[in-house]
């Protein structure tokens, strides 16, 4: 870890547990670049993070679930959307460390990854509920902890969504040290921009904080991907100053940082009609990427994200520079392992996402 590297002292203090594979390759995008006018584009392939499953969730889950293992957890319980990439990431790595997993799920418009991805949960064991709106989730988690505390003896440890913890955040302010060290051998030039999909702002704020103590000029454009009340510039500031707390107390070294808001810009123009809600621009450069070089995106984080960099492109400002897409979906198909799963085996309020339509824009 390019972090402890730096602040050997982390290691002692933070725990942390190895799930991947770093560092995530950088390809610079030649085609694509020319096309759209942007010669220095190039790509992060977090993608490729974990098997079977990779993806940013798997940075956060090092220290997340290395966090529940020093606690001595023998559960974790997140939440997420029915789809969630987050929860698959932690049913896996759970399994993958004898850990059970429950998730917590809230209703979302379908697509075929959301099947995917709850087959996938369901093959990696983990224990699924659906509610219908916020506060029937907050009851069912009261409930569920306390299930779960008395047949074991012990509380579940609980996740934050998209694993967003302070310990999770510090799992990408390790990615901006790995990037430097790729920066430093020759991999790409110091990005000016990176272009990143925004939705609960721990990938975001890890960078931040990761560019910020190697005092890079890199500059994030965070694309929100989620509806604004669900996460905003105040979730951002407060995300940042619980992990530099955390960085800091675990660390005296370790420099206190501030945030200051020209330093966050988030880009909120290409959300469409709400999470998860695929958009023809969305689309559009899915189709774009996968047509010029065979890199596959999705309609609810990255077909979103590198929409907004196309449009940056478009209009010209992105000519004279370097710029990083950090592509945080999964690159792996997991199709082989799901194909004998039945839906019937899930519980029945998650049927509907195999027997009714998926939106349009995913037909
Ligand atoms: C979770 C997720 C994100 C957003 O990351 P946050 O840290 O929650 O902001 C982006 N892209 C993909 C593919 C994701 O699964």
């Amino acid at each position: 870890m390019p972090l402890f590297e730096l602040f050997p002292v982390l290691e002692e203090r933070l725990p942390f547990v190895s799930l991947g594979k770093y560092p995530t390759p950088i390809l610079k995008l030649d085609k694509l670049g020319e096309k759209i006018g942007v010669p220095k584009l190039y790509i992060k392939q977090d993608g490729l993070t974990a098997r079977p499953f990779g993806g940013n969730k798997i940075r956060k889950l090092e220290f997340v679930l290395g966090d529940a293992l020093r606690q001595g957890a023998k559960e974790v319980l997140t939440f997420g959307f029915a789809g969630s990439n987050h929860c698959l990431a932690t049913a896996l790595c759970a399994k993958k460390l004898g850990l059970r997993s429950i998730s917590m799920l809230l209703p979302q418009p379908n697509a075929h990854y959301v099947r995917r991805n709850l087959l996938m949960s369901l093959h990696a064991g983990a224990e699924l509920h659906l509610y219908p709106n916020k506060p029937l989730l907050s009851m069912g988690t009261t409930v569920q902890l306390l299930r779960h505390r008395l047949k074991t003896g012990k509380a579940p440890y609980l996740i934050p969504p998209g694993g967003s913890s302070p310990a999770g955040v510090v799992g990408f302010v390790n990615a901006a040290f790995e990037l430097r060290n790729q920066v430093e051998r020759g991999e790409m030039p110091e990005p000016d921009l990176i272009y990143l999909g925004m939705g609960t702002a721990g990938t975001l704020v890890g960078l931040l904080i990761g560019l910020g103590i190697l005092k890079m000029k890199t500059r994030v454009m965070p694309v929100r991907v989620v509806d604004e009340k669900f996460t905003d510039i105040h979730t951002v500031f407060q995300l940042h100053g619980r992990t530099i707390s955390l960085l800091g107390s675990a660390a005296a070294v370790f420099p206190g940082l501030e945030l200051s808001a020209k330093d966050v810009e988030i880009v909120a123009d290409f959300l469409g009609e709400g999470y998860a809600r695929f958009t023809r621009e969305g689309k559009q450069a899915v189709t774009l990427l996968e047509e010029t070089e065979g890199i596959k995106l999705d309609g609810t984080y990255t077909g979103k994200t590198f929409a907004a960099l196309l449009a940056a492109a478009k209009e010209g400002k992105l000519k004279n520079k370097v710029v990083l897409f950090w592509n945080t979906l999964n690159a792996h198909d997991f199709s082989h392992s799901i194909k004998d799963m039945d839906y019937q085996q899930l519980p029945k309020s998650l049927h509907h996402y195999f027997e009714q339509e998926v939106q349009p824009l995913d037909r």
